[in-house]
């Protein structure tokens, strides 16, 4: 009998309930952001009322850190080097081309629509200012901090160049007239890299450092068994957290999705050439999203892209409501394991690298943004500058955190690459909020197919692991018994009982 029963609909309500709260969730915070516009909250009374969903960022950016450190140092220890380097370099190509493919999406979309032609708009209001870092400064932060100095520092801080004047006082000597030689003081003034730093967790050198702790401990065989054990356990320990604070998760994202709706800028305003830009932007990550993403997946595994993608719909939620793809990590975590039943091997060591290095959203946005202001500068660019910006906006994702709003920091980095003037990032600001949500959930849709590709390319070596793993079981209870055997048999019993 295919008809449906009470018992189905119980079934398939009791093991969707998180899906289906947290759905709800986001309907009940958009109509009650929109049911208190009317009431022009202040500042203060917007963040009151924010409050339960800040309490769920908290939480989530509380386990990030154990998650990151213990899932890549057991993922990794778990597998011999050759199957670690052999999944790594899978997960790095993946990693690749869809981010290159985002960023071509994202350009051919922004020179097909182009949202800045016409006369340039009045740039909205906005708040906040970004300090410009010069495109090779950035790049030698991103590798200066995958070697945090200090492991303990990199929890919450992470290295950035900041720039000092120094003047510098030089006695020239002029001839005044034939006879008369005048020495006049002259300065100069030159602008120097100087270190700095900037809050946040430095993502990148704890991922690099755990890496190639993972990998020593994995072959230190027997020796790092105990270490092995701790990481695997912190590992286990940290998803029954995320297992209690799931239940939190639809309570945070109504509370955050309509804190954001009631403070927002009147839409209305968003018209002309940052509209137009807002529809490229969406319009390129949908077809990245919901085409390209899936059918690569499709492609590669044969299976069902959109039911894959129906089991992250938590996940993905969550990052539309926190716009940070590090603070969705455990839930992405635990959909990949729970839904889609991806081998935990692949996701410890696929996901906390993804979460950092890994964003097709921000890529693709910020390939738009640089262009659009390129035309609202009324400025042409050739084919080289096109390149450029594809391989800026590529490393400009990898270096942004997995926080809100850190691909309009890395901006800067793009536009200085090509000549653009840094101080049109106001143009988008007033945008970015919402977009930064949306480029938010690519990126980690893209971590989470990454996962899926990569588990059924390294199949192979997953299942040598699995009979690597039983072989040892196997061998440590043969010397278990043998010990047993030798030290107290009195009667002879293994004896009889192996020759039995
Ligand atoms: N908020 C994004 C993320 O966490 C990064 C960005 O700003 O593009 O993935």
């Amino acid at each position: 009998m295919g008809g449906i029963t009470r018992d189905s609909v119980k079934t398939f309500l009791w093991k969707n309930t998180f899906v289906i709260f947290t759905v709800a969730a986001v309907a009940l915070g958009v109509l009650l952001g929109f049911a208190l516009r009317p009431h022009n909250l202040s500042i203060r009374e917007v963040k009151y009322f924010s409050f339960p969903g800040e309490l769920l960022m908290r939480m989530l950016q509380m386990l990030v850190l154990p998650l990151i450190v213990s899932s890549l140092v057991t993922g990794i220890s778990s597998l011999d080097s050759k199957a670690s380097g052999k999944m790594g370099i899978r997960a790095i190509i993946y990693y690749m081309v869809t981010t290159f493919i985002a960023v071509f999406i994202g350009i051919v979309i922004v020179i097909l629509i182009r949202p800045g032609k016409g006369s340039r708009d009045s740039p909205m209001t906005s708040s906040g200012s970004i300090e410009p870092v010069q495109a090779a400064d950035a790049f030698l932060d991103l590798i200066r901090n995958m070697f945090p100095p200090n492991l303990v520092e990199a929890c919450f801080k992470q290295y950035k160049t900041l720039y000092k004047t120094t003047v510098l006082i030089e006695n020239v000597s002029i001839m005044v007239n034939a006879t008369i030689l005048q020495t006049v003081q002259k300065t100069l003034e030159e602008v120097v890299p100087v270190s700095g730093s900037s809050n946040g967790v430095n993502a990148l050198g704890l991922v690099v450092f755990s890496m190639c702790f993972g990998l020593v401990i994995g072959n230190m065989k027997q020796q790092g068994q105990a270490l092995r054990d701790f990481f695997d356990c912190l590992n286990e320990a940290i998803m029954r957290l995320v297992a209690i604070i799931i239940w939190y998760a639809p309570v945070g994202i109504l509370f955050l999705i309509a804190g954001k709706i009631v403070e927002m800028k009147d839409l209305a305003q968003v018209g002309g050439q940052l509209g137009m830009y807002t529809v490229s932007v969406i319009v390129g990550l949908l077809i990245h999203g919901l085409f390209v993403l899936p059918l690569l997946f499709f492609v590669v595994t044969k299976k069902n892209p959109y039911t894959f993608t129906a089991g992250l719909l938590q996940a993905l939620i969550t990052a539309f409501g926190t716009s940070s793809s590090s603070a969705t990590l455990p839930i992405t975590f635990r959909c990949l394991e729970e839904n889609n039943h991806v081998d935990k091997t692949v996701t410890r060591f696929v996901l906390p690298v993804g979460a950092t290095i890994n964003m097709d959203g921000t890529a693709l946005y910020e390939a738009v943004a640089a262009i659009f202001i390129a035309q609202v500068n009324d400025m042409d660019l050739n084919f080289g500058q096109i390149l450029t910006i594809s391989i800026t906006a590529t490393a400009a994702s990898i270096g942004a955190a997995g926080i809100p709003q850190a691909g309009l920091v890395t901006m800067v980095i793009v536009l200085t690459s090509v000549g653009l003037p840094t101080e049109d990032i106001t143009l988008i600001i007033a945008v970015d909020w919402f977009l930064d949500r949306l480029r938010t959930t690519t990126n980690v849709l893209g971590d989470s197919f990454g996962a899926g590709i990569v588990e059924h390319l390294s199949r192979q070596e997953l299942q040598n692991q699995d009979v690597e793993i039983i072989n040892s079981v196997i061998e440590e209870n043969e010397k278990h018994y043998q010990l047993i055997c030798q030290d107290n048999d009195p009667f002879n019993l293994c004896n009889s009982e192996t020759t039995m």
